[in-house]
């Protein structure tokens, strides 16, 4: 039998170890804590939930997330099974008992007959043998360094500082303009990758004040190591003067409002398109520590996204996660070392739910490629398949920022209603869609191994 060696037993690493124990492999799991501790894991276990204990929504009809919670218990996924088994009453959203989650977890891979758990840190990268490193958002640093020494500075962040993502149907197009700033770019996919809302004075004014007063997170206990200048919050940009930002993303140079010619605008808020499809705009510039609610209520006083839907919102944390667009192929390998494997949030996704996903997707494809099968393309019409594409090559690696799983990554469904009256049946098709591609998906894994 093959033996697949798998680092960290966080989310990902837990999930890939079921998925290929149970299809017959013999795995070797490399889990550092007890021995070797983060700023965030307080216990030994596996599977350990380092933050809140919410799995997000658990609606399987009309949310991206809820859709990834379906097709992970449709493959049978440790993660998802034990986290309905520990479930606490939290209306629409999977939350879970986070200590007896763990332990269950933890009891599931050290009862696998097929699976050894070994208590160690790994530090450098393996020549030899098929591996995959799950090692998370605080990989180890002797690790991350062996990391960044294959891939090059540049390709491993310590960092994310994402800027909110809108949903492109639901930006008003009768006050933003699409732009490029000096109309800068060869191409036209350039030329049409900003959008532009102009403030006036006192919309400014306002808007500095909101950004001031806002409910903000602060940073926690030893997350702020290396954390460097190039990306700083907007806030603390606003608290170093007023006019800092109209200096800085929101200069208001080398841009004329279509809508108004005449009129030169204030300041300007750029959003720059944000994936392949151009159904997402991130807003340029704006990472943020500002609690979630205070960013809704905020970001919609600028002028073109008072009814903007956000697929996510902004924050600046730890994390540790590749340039997965250049770095790794779309069986999530190491171009430059295909018996390396990657897993779970250092590959780009963000939260429990998607970097479990990615870690079954990596067992699957880790099985598909020991036992000599060819595995059928993931559909990217699946909330899997659009998350593995997305990191893979659909999002842009010149401005890559990790990515949870949302509908703006789903290829469009013709004939349905676009905007935000159509959301909801939208929501439902392409769930509908999904159902039906993932289970076909898994009926022919069943098939080839039969
Ligand atoms: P992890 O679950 O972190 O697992 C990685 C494992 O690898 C760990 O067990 C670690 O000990 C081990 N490891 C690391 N280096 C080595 C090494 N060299 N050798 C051996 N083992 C090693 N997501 C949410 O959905 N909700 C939240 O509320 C949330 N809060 C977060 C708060 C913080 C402070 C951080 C850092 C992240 C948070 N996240 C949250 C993101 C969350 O970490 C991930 O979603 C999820 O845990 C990542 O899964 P993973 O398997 O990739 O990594």
């Amino acid at each position: 039998t093959q033996i697949l060696n798998i680092i960290g037993g966080g989310m990902a690493g837990s999930e890939a170890a079921w998925q290929a124990a149970n299809a017959g492999l013999q795995v070797i799991m490399h889990e550092m804590r007890p021995k070797v501790e983060t700023f965030a894991h307080r216990t030994g276990h596996l599977g350990e939930m380092v933050c809140s204990n919410s799995f997000r929504s658990d609606d399987h009809e009309q949310n991206a997330v809820g859709l990834l919670h379906w097709e992970m218990l449709q493959a049978d996924g440790l993660i998802m099974k034990t986290a309905y088994k520990h479930r606490l009453p939290a209306g629409g959203a999977l939350a879970v008992d986070r200590d007896p989650f763990a332990q269950s977890v933890t009891a599931a891979l050290t009862a696998h007959p097929n699976i050894r758990i070994v208590y160690d840190e790994v530090t450098t990268l393996p020549d030899d043998g098929h591996w995959i490193i799950a090692t998370g958002p605080l990989t180890s640093g002797a690790l991350a360094d062996a990391i960044k020494a294959e891939t090059g500075a540049e390709a491993l962040a310590f960092f994310d500082a994402i800027a909110p993502i809108v949903y492109h149907d639901s930006i008003d197009m009768d006050v933003a303009w699409m732009q490029s700033r000096y109309d800068k770019g060869a191409t036209e996919a350039e030329r049409t990758a900003y959008l532009n809302c102009p403030m006036t004075k006192d919309q400014y004014e306002a808007f500095i004040d909101a950004l001031l007063a806002a409910d903000k997170t602060a940073f926690k206990e030893g997350e702020t190591a290396g954390y460097f200048d190039g990306c700083l919050p907007i806030e603390v940009m606003a608290e170093r003067g007023r006019e800092t930002l109209r200096f800085g993303p929101m200069k208001p140079v080398g841009l004329t409002n279509a809508h108004q010619p005449d009129q030169k605008p204030y300041a300007v808020v750029q959003l720059r398109r944000d994936n392949a499809l151009g159904t997402l705009f991130n807003i340029v510039g704006f990472q943020t520590k500002m609690k979630y609610a205070a960013q809704k209520s905020v970001f919609k006083m600028i002028p073109g996204l008072q009814d903007a839907e956000f697929a996510r919102l902004g924050g600046i944390h730890r994390n540790t996660f590749l340039n997965a667009p250049t770095l790794l192929d779309d069986q999530m390998r190491l171009r430059s070392r295909p018996n390396i494997r990657f897993a779970g949030q250092i590959t780009g996704v963000e939260g429990y739910v998607e970097s479990a996903a990615m870690g079954l997707l990596a067992g699957r494809m880790a099985v598909a490629e020991l036992t000599g099968r060819a595995l059928p393309p993931v559909p990217n019409t699946t909330a899997m398949g659009a998350l593995v594409t997305h990191i893979t090559g659909g999002a842009d690696a010149k401005t890559f920022q990790p990515m949870n799983v949302n509908f703006g990554l789903f290829p469009p469904l013709e004939g349905v209603k676009s905007g935000r009256r159509g959301r909801k049946e939208r929501y439902k098709a392409y769930t509908d869609r999904a159902k039906i591609d993932w289970s076909a998906w898994l009926e022919q894994m069943l098939l080839d191994a039969a």
